[in-house]
Order: structure tokens, then sequence, then C-alpha cells
């Protein structure tokens, strides 16, 4: 088991022995989960699946999927896409040994997976047999002014349900398998991401439960898993007392959250953020330290609602501030249960929770 070693194992040690929060990495290559363990994280709090959907291999069936019209053949294109995702979740599984690992279902901005040059509508109208005609009518049907505002996230899994099935029958399959090699537990926790109604987790999560259903009574055995959502909408933050009615843990998707909140485009904020600093218009960039005002109060409202609903619902960050020590701080105030950041920010991550906990998490501003 790869571990830190000398003097900064002994700090570690000492920061573990006070810290309250848990703290996991993002990952999702095997590399980014073996740094991660190797930094000490307690799990993988944030797997961005689409983030594994771009490899040479892969990214003709996901065109394939996004530019068919028909049912048919987007489950034709997510049938190529199964193995590749099955092993994924397999190496995943196998690195965390037993750690909590949460795997967020299919997120992406679609522009990002439409065909644009000539040559990719060609390959795509070809593996579909349509014209490049219908091809470039189809890719600007489905091309958006705001994609970042648009048909994501959960929004994808409501209106194309067969692209979740496939994840969560990828993640049920690998999850068996592994636990069948180690003997021990496999508990897959599968989060949803944008959901900004009730209705959009219900309908998501009736999907990953029926194919949990269909994948345990063809393998004649069962895994316990969980299901969960980002909170990364103020609208879900607003009503996280009727999501949590569905829910199994939130997940605070601060990038999102600080995006939709302050209505500043997260791609975009470098623009003029740093005048505003400069001015002390604002403290601090927010999409770097949380804004404790502003988002940090949906956060609070979110997790209390979400607790009136649950008493035990599990609470975790995995937007960018879950690296940053002042939005710790406020973590361990709000009572979150585990922060999840980047893979080389778990050391800092660990400290700064340890630091958290003995200044009893009072220290709102630090
Ligand atoms: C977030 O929005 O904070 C988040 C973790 O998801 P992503 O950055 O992938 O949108
Ligand atoms: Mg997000």
């Amino acid at each position: 088991e790869p571990k830190l070693s000398g003097d900064f194992a002994t700090l570690m040690g000492w920061a573990d022995e006070v810290r309250r929060l848990k703290v996991r990495a993002n990952a999702e290559t095997p590399l980014d989960a073996d740094t991660a363990r190797k930094f000490g994280a307690e799990g993988i709090g944030l797997c961005r699946t689409e983030h594994m959907f771009f490899d040479a291999d892969r990214i003709g069936s996901v065109r394939q999927m996004i530019m068919s019209e028909t049912e048919g053949g987007r489950r034709a294109a997510l049938e190529k896409l199964l193995p590749f995702q099955r092993s994924d979740f397999v190496e995943l599984f196998r690195i965390m040994a037993g750690l909590p690992v949460t795997i967020r279902l299919l997120d992406p901005p679609l522009h990002e997976f439409l065909p644009h040059k000539d040559e990719e509508l060609a390959e795509v109208a070809e593996s579909l047999g349509a014209d490049l005609a219908t091809m470039k009518r189809r890719a600007a049907d489905l091309s958006e002014a705001n994609p970042m505002l648009g048909h994501r996230g959960c929004r994808l899994g409501v209106t194309f349900p067969e692209i979740y099935e496939m994840q969560a029958r990828a993640i049920f399959e690998a999850a068996l398998e592994i636990a069948e090699e180690t003997g021990k537990p496999v508990v897959p926790e599968i989060m949803i991401p944008l959901v900004g109604m009730k209705k959009e987790l219900e309908i998501t999560r009736a999907q990953v439960d029926k194919v949990a259903k269909e994948v345990f009574e063809a393998k004649g055995k069962s895994v316990e898993y969980l299901v969960g959502t980002m909170i990364e909408l103020p609208r879900a933050a607003l009503t996280a007392d009727r999501i949590a009615e569905s829910a199994d843990f939130f997940s605070f998707g601060t990038n999102d959250l600080t995006q939709t909140t302050f209505g500043l485009s997260r791609d975009d904020a470098g623009k003029f953020l740093p005048y505003y600093v400069e001015k002390d218009i604002l403290p601090k960039d927010p999409f770097v330290s949380l804004d404790v005002e502003g988002v940090g109060a949906l956060v609070e409202i979110a997790a209390e609602k979400g607790r009136k609903t649950k008493d035990k619902l599990k609470l975790g960050i995995c937007g960018e501030h879950g690296g940053d020590p002042a939005s710790i701080q406020f973590c361990e105030t709000a009572g979150l249960d585990y922060v999840s950041c980047s893979p080389y920010r778990v050391p800092v991550a660990r400290l700064a929770a340890a630091q958290a906990a003995l200044s009893g998490g009072s220290d709102r501003t630090a």
C-alpha cells in the first residue's frame, strides 16, 4: 500500500488524529486514484465520467450516441461503450480497495461531444448510415447558445435514459466483480449531476434501481449502493428538504453553484474578476475560495433542509473549494462529512481539516 514517509507522514498522522472531516479525492483515472491513495485520500468523492469518453477508441461511439435520432441508434453506440465503462470502474474499485467511490453519471456540456470538423461529421454519418447534410442539421439542432446552462447533467439522463442505464450497468457489474475478487464489500455511490427538481432525481434514481435489479437477478448476487445528488443549483439548495427524500447523500458542486449563484460563467470569470478583487468589490475569487456570504448561505440552507428530512444525510463537497483551506474551514462549520479535492491537494486538505477542527470550526472568515 503506497504511503507518505518520514516527518511528513508523522505530521499527517497528527492531523488525522484531530480532524473530523474526511478527505476524499476527485479522480477518474487509475493514475489519479493511485496518487489519491498515496496522499491519504479516504475515498473518491467525484469521478467525472465524461472525462472517460474522450479517448480515441471511444469518442466515435460517444458521437454516434449523441447524434443518433433514434433510441435504437443510441443503444447500439452505448453497447460499444459498456465494456470500456465496466473496465474503468473495475480498475477504480480495485485501486480503492473498499474505500467509498462516488461515481457521477454523465455530465458533459453537450458541445464538447458534438462533431465539428467535416471528417468527424463524415465518420458519424457513416456509423449511423446517414448522409452528411442530415448530420450537419442534427449537429446544428443540438448546439446551444449557452451549453453550461443547457442540455447537460441529469437533463441528458432524463431525456436519454439509456445513457445512465448503461453507466449504472457498468458500475454494478464492476462492483460485483471486485466484491467477488476481493471478498470485501464494494458499495458504489452513484451521483446524479445538476439536479434542480426532485422529479429529476426520482426519474434517474428509478433508472438506476431498475438496472440494479436486472443485473443482480442476472448474476444471482448483489451489492449495496447509494444514490445521491450534486447540489449545484440554487434551486436544489432551496428545495433540499424535498430533494433529500430521494437522496442518500448530497455533494456540493460549488463550481457550478458559484457560477449559478453569481450568474457568472466559470469559464470567463478571469476576464474581470481580478479587477473586482483588486477594488475590493469581492474579497477573493469566489471560484477559488468559497463565497461564504452567498454560496455558503446556500450550502448551509441545503445542509439544514436536507438533514431535516434525513438526519444522517451524508454531506460532502466536490467543487474546487474542497481543496482550499479557508473553504474547508467553512465546511467544518457547516457540518459537512467530507471534502473532496484534487489528489495533489489531499495533504493540504488533511492539514486544513485538522486546523478547522482545532479552531472549533468557528472562524468563518479564515
Ligand atoms: C461542480 O460543479 O462544483 C463540480 C464538482 O462539477 P463540475 O466541476 O464537473 O461541473
Ligand atoms: Mg458541476
